[in-house]
């Protein structure tokens, strides 16, 4: 847009820079975490050399030769970092080299490859190797460290910072910029991505490269979150997955009465108000399988009855399908057997259905002679036929 002003603004620096050629004054800081896990991985790789350099031997222990490794261990490391990109270049030829593999596993690589330089003869023809016994005496080596104060975390820190400049020519772990004078320097040293920040979430005593604060916010167990189901709730991010699926108001739960016809799912807070919809739809569904072969109609009608007969909140308090037809068999009870309000007949009448049904050679009377006792006892027009009834 504005070349000629870029062009000023820009020439002195460069010129300055080429005149000058003083000291550069270098921002150190590295990827917290990263250089965490290398640290970590030092004591056990020393150890481990310790213990299968002095196995079978008779004059000397792993902890005696500790100090002399340790010295070994830190020149191999440093001076393979150091080798490690050029060498790269070499075996994969010049060009777009891919050293991308991940600086912790490189140098992992180089701990693995210096504690096998170390080990004696014993180590390597007896099958110690592979037994428990090692992975004890190396634990305990560890601890012996540990306890001791030897080889304290911030000097391995700082070794392992070494090697992680040495190898991450990408810069993807520590910060390569350089100032021209103490204040710029600590000017940037505010805002770099790799100065060390600490988790803010209470409980998580984190630390990580002020570039990766997103990623560990994303990820860390101590943040606090909104419910996943939408409950009012706060919950911690290690706490979710148990509140969901235990205490979450919005938990989903199959409905009570799945055995009885329904096969909702809702909220286990709308569980009660679930509980008391639906109730005269869960009561023919009962009846339906307590009075098979029952007419519809019938049994529509008996619910109607059993909802008047009941007490209120009665049928809505059973809490699932069997309480529910404890409650029904209990009002039924009270109710007597189903009868449809068309047909009362007395046992007299039935006797003489039953006739009618039996005199196959009068079909005709007999129509007649039952319309005449529709008449009289008032069946509706939508009740049954004969023929539907009785055939
Ligand atoms: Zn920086
Ligand atoms: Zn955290
Ligand atoms: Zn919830
Ligand atoms: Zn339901």
């Amino acid at each position: 847009m504005d070349p000629p002003t870029d062009d000023i603004e820009l020439k002195p620096e460069t010129l300055e820079e080429e005149i000058e050629g003083g000291p550069l004054f270098h921002c150190d800081f590295c990827d917290a975490d990263v250089v965490d896990k290398v640290a970590q991985s030092f004591l056990p790789g020393l150890a481990s050399a310790c213990v299968d350099n002095t196995t079978g031997g008779l004059f000397k222990t792993p902890a005696n030769v500790a100090v002399e490794i340790r010295k070994e261990m830190v020149e191999n490391l440093v001076q393979r970092s150091e080798n490690f990109v050029a060498e790269s270049v070499v075996l994969e030829g010049v060009g777009d080299v891919e050293v991308s593999a991940d600086s912790y596993d490189i140098i992992s690589d180089f701990v693995d490859d210096f504690v096998h330089s170390k080990r004696n003869f014993f180590s390597r023809v007896s099958g110690w190797i592979l037994s428990e016994k090692r992975e004890d005496w190396i634990d305990d080596l560890v601890q012996e460290m540990e306890i001791n104060g030897f080889w304290l975390l911030n000097r391995r820190s700082t070794v392992a910072q070494t090697l992680l400049k040495n190898l991450d020519f990408r810069n993807t772990y520590h910060c390569n910029m350089n100032f021209k004078s103490p204040g710029d320097l600590e000017k940037h040293k505010l805002s770099c991505g790799f100065r060390t920040l600490s988790c803010g979430n209470e409980g998580c005593d984190s630390s990580f490269s002020a570039a990766q604060m997103e990623h560990h916010d994303s990820t860390c167990a101590f943040k606090m979150l909104s419910c996943e189901q939408k409950c009012a709730d706060i919950i911690m991010r290690r706490e979710m997955d148990r509140h969901c699926i235990t205490t979450c108001p919005m938990k989903l739960v199959k409905c009570p009465f799945q055995s009885v016809g329904c096969q909702s799912t809702v909220p286990q807070r709308t569980i009660e108000q679930h509980r008391s919809d639906n109730i005269p739809s869960r009561l023919l569904y009962i009846l339906q399988v307590s009075h098979k072969g029952e007419s519809l109609e019938a049994l529509k009608q008996r619910v109607q009855e059993l909802e008047k007969v009941a007490s209120p909140g009665r049928l809505a308090s059973a809490r699932d399908a069997r309480s529910m037809a404890y409650v029904v068999k209990d009002l039924e009870a009270k109710l007597g057997p189903i009868k449809v309000h068309t047909e009362k007949k007395s046992d007299e009448d039935v006797k003489d259905l039953i006739d009618l049904r039996e005199e196959k050679t009068n079909i005709e009377a007999k129509q007649v002679r039952f319309d005449a006792e529709k008449e009289a006892i008032g069946i509706s027009e939508s009740s049954r036929t004969p023929n539907e009834s009785f055939n």
